[in-house]
């Protein structure tokens, strides 16, 4: 059996990158029946099948013809490294083209969260992240962001095998976040055909509330996300309440000012009613001051949301450090204060370069 689909690049052999109708097409193309592609997709989004040899169900031809045609997963991992305490547990993949990217995995009492990648490297700049750096590489295709979460979803079913983190039920994954390399909001299509896979009943199913997309707030694309009808949350990286400083942390700041910003998140919240989540990594001597919490809660009175506060992970040889427990205790106690919900997130595997961006720098290419 023949199966050479015209002009398909290394990107282009992942069967990832396919919808469910364009699988078919690819499949009937080589002559065998429709149903073929459903079968395949059911071995890759709800099997989680590692290899064609796994789909025991094709016929051992199509199997064959297919491995050497096509991929399962666009996904090489190239280190694996997890937290001294078992519970985080942080991949670096290389994709076909030779870009690399991270995700992590993180084990809580009840949840599963893995934190993926949207791009390799980022366009945004930020002064305190590791993945700013080298600057935006490339947008991830749809299928290279789905591979993330069935990599884990793979490791998590088969913990026993591999026993590198004491993993207990569930074995599923429960929550995703796209907060690891990249801007979710600056490959909006790929993201979003991504977030329909993961969520359709047919593909990895899982609810679209236990989705989280983070963005610093790129203003018309939050505008578009409150259209598209899936409960997926929202969380804005705030990091300053006042231009002069999100400026210099948050380039993108400058095309989009704090107070326009809070305004396209309070439309938001006016069409989807849904709770939106502020991010601000607290940077020792930076942003948190008790000034700037009192600032930080006025500027969100009135808005529904939660602010996630996060000592920042450090970066090797950046003048950024994390603030104290001491100051980032004061900066929560201001915020309650002044009604508005917030808590402390602590922060995971520092000791595995968790925070995005930083295994890659750290591991030569
Ligand atoms: S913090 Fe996020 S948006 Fe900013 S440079 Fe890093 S990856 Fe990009």
């Amino acid at each position: 059996m023949q199966i050479t689909p015209p002009g398909v690049s290394p990107i282009g052999r992942s069967l990832l990158d396919r919808s469910l109708q364009e699988l078919s097409e690819y499949v009937q193309a080589t002559g065998a029946p429709a149903y073929r592609a459903r079968q395949i997709h059911e071995w890759i989004y709800q099997k989680y099948a590692r290899s064609f040899e796994e789909m025991t169900n094709l016929p051992r031809a199509m199997r064959a013809a297919l491995a050497a045609q096509a991929t399962v997963t666009p996904l090489e991992p190239v280190t694996r490294l997890v937290s001294q305490a078992g519970d985080t547990q942080k991949a670096l993949f290389r994709l076909p083209d030779g870009e690399r990217v991270e995700a992590v995995l993180m084990l809580y009492d009840t949840r599963r969260t893995l934190c993926i990648s949207s791009q390799a490297g980022c366009a945004m700049g930020c002064s305190f992240c590791a993945t700013a750096l080298d600057g935006l590489r490339r947008n991830l295709t749809a299928g290279e962001i789905v591979a993330q979460v069935l990599f884990f979803a793979r490791y998590l079913r088969d913990a026993d095998e591999t026993p590198v983190m004491r993993v207990k039920r569930p074995t599923t994954v429960t929550n995703i976040v796209l907060m690891g390399m990249g801007e979710p909001m600056h490959n909006y299509e790929n993201v979003w055909t991504a977030i329909r896979r993961l969520t359709a009943a047919d593909g990895f199913g899982l609810g679209a509330r236990h989705i989280t997309l983070s963005t610093v707030g790129l203003i018309p694309m939050i505008d578009r996300m409150a259209d598209e009808g899936i409960q997926v949350n929202l969380a804005v990286s705030l990091h300053a309440s006042n231009n002069a400083l999100r400026s210099k942390l948050v380039p993108p700041n400058r095309r989009y000012p704090v107070d326009e910003l809070l305004a396209a998140v309070r439309r938001y919240i006016a069409k989807t009613n849904r709770r939106v989540t502020f991010e601000y990594a607290l940077i020792q001597g930076i942003n948190d001051s008790p000034a700037l919490a009192r600032d930080l809660a006025i500027k969100l009175q009135g808005i529904l949301c939660h602010v996630n506060l996060i000592p920042l992970n450090p970066i090797p040889d950046s003048s950024f450090q994390p603030a104290s427990a001491r100051d980032t205790q004061r900066f929560v106690e201001i915020l309650q204060a002044g009604g508005i919900s917030a808590t402390v997130r602590m922060r995971r595997g520092i000791e595995i370069n968790a925070g995005c961006g930083q295994l890659r720098n750290a591991v030569a290419a």
